[in-house]
This record gives structure tokens, sequence and C-alpha cells, in this order.
């Protein structure tokens, strides 16, 4: 009797160095990715400044079929290197997931999908974002509005890379590699605060659009277009443009930039 009762003591302070560990994990696990759990907006200084942050990691997540071409990612690392003063550098990392069978997806959808797949998160000086390349719609869209993407936190987006896939060819004229490098611009657009979403643009009058809220009036600008569109939007967008000639911010938006860190 003795004997099973030293058995079970021993048991049972396993279990609860077993148990105390476990809630140890959970705790580091949450104060781990708690920096990149804010509202959206509120990194737009830390993204586009060396103040805080010196290095930026972006971390792209996609499955199989949604992998984001060659050439959106050098384009997207371009606008980066212009547009965010990082002297330690801007990393890519690419990550293939297994493909969520639930799409249209809804935004908690999306947020659980990053929540389990996302490795790259922000420690020291080194800030990270996630980008999602879809493998579905959103939920959101009907039979003429479409979400192209969308930014939902502090360093967190997704580009819904089926529905860009569908707007390729046509009357647009226009890439898969160009959609997905303007959606994904105009998000990090909204990673960095615009327009006015902290409420301390230095153009925020005239400026911001409001009626679609987060966006700016100068058309032609990347905050312009809205990231729900209907198609007949989405053809006037790219019919008069010369190839490879892409929305950029405007001289306010970049202002607006500039005075939060960005060059
Ligand atoms: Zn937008
Ligand atoms: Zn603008």
């Amino acid at each position: 009797m003795t004997h099973f009762f030293k058995i079970s003591a021993i048991l049972f302070f396993v279990t609860l160095a077993v148990v105390s560990c476990k809630n140890n994990d959970d705790d580091v696990v949450a104060d781990f990715k708690a920096e990149n759990r804010k509202a959206l907006g509120t990194s737009g200084e830390d993204l586009l400044s060396a103040d805080t942050f010196t290095k930026l990691r972006i971390e792209f997540l996609f499955t199989a079929l949604t992998r984001p071409k060659l050439e959106t990612i050098n384009a997207i690392e371009q606008f980066l290197e212009a547009r965010v003063n990082k002297p330690g550098g801007i990393s890519i990392i690419e990550t293939e997931i297994p493909a969520p069978n639930n799409a249209p997806f809804s935004l908690d959808e999306i947020r659980d999908i990053e929540d389990e797949y996302r490795t790259q998160y922000t420690i020291d000086d080194d800030i990270a974002v996630s980008v999602f390349f879809a493998n579905g719609s959103s939920e959101n869209d009907t039979e003429t509005s479409f979400t192209l993407g969308s930014a939902y936190q502090n360093t967190s987006m997704v580009v819904y890379r089926n529905t860009l896939f569908n707007f390729v060819g046509g009357n647009n004229n226009v890439t898969l590699a160009e959609l997905e490098t303007v959606t994904s611009e105009h998000e990090f657009g909204h990673l960095f605060s615009l327009v006015n979403l902290t409420n301390d643009d230095i153009h925020a009058k005239y400026h911001l659009d409001t009626v679609n809220d987060k966006h700016c009036v100068i058309e032609g600008c990347l905050m312009f277009f809205s990231s729900s569109v209907t198609r007949s939007q989405m053809e006037t967008r790219f019919k008069n443009r010369s190839q490879g000639n892409l929305p950029v911010f405007d001289d306010l938006c970049i202002e607006d930039l500039q005075a939060k860190g960005g060059k």
C-alpha cells in the first residue's frame, strides 16, 4: 500500500510539473505574439522609421497553388526599400502552408489561419509582417463587388489571390503579378496607417476620402483604390495605363508617410 502511495505521489508530482510547464509555455507564446496583435495602423511609425525597429521581416504565407509570383515579391521588396527606413535591411521569408478548405473566408477565419501558421513575429529591433495569399475569396464578396485584400491588424494582411486570378485577362490586360503587387502595396499603405488611420496625418483635411474611409481622394493614388471593387471599376482602373505602370502613392500620401519616419 505504501509502495502504491509512493508511486501515486510521484505520478501526482510529475503531473503537476507537466501542467505547470504547459502553462508557462502558453504564457511565453502569448507574450511572443503580443507585439503583432495590435490594432491596424498602430505600428505605422514602427514600420516606417528606424527609431524602434531597424530591420523589417516580411513573411509570405501561401498554399501550393497560391505562391506569389517572383515578380510580385521583387516589386514589393523594391517598394518597401523605397519607402521604409530600415538600415538593418528588409528580409523576405516564404512559408508554404497546407491549404485551408473553408473558403470563402471571414476575417476571423483569416486570423485563425495566421495564428496557426505564421512563424515570424517581431523580436528585438526586427519587426515582422505577415502577408497571407489566400486560396479563396472573402465571404463579403457579392455578385458585383469583390474584396482584393485586407489589412486587419498592425502587422497582418490577407490578399485574396483567387479573386485576383479571376480578374486577370479580358479588357483589363492586367497580369496576376501586377494585381498581386498593387493589392499588397495598397494594404501596406494601411499598415503604414494611411489614410489618417491614427488621426495624425498632416494632410488629413481635403485628402481623406470621407465616403470611402481610410482612402484618399487623389485619383490615381495607390490609396485611392478601394480594396473592395466592382469589375468595371477594376477595368477602368487598368484600361488607360501603359504596361507596367501601376498606381503609386501621390505626393500627399508620401508626405504623410515621411512625417511618420518613412522616406
Ligand atoms: Zn484600402
Ligand atoms: Zn493618396
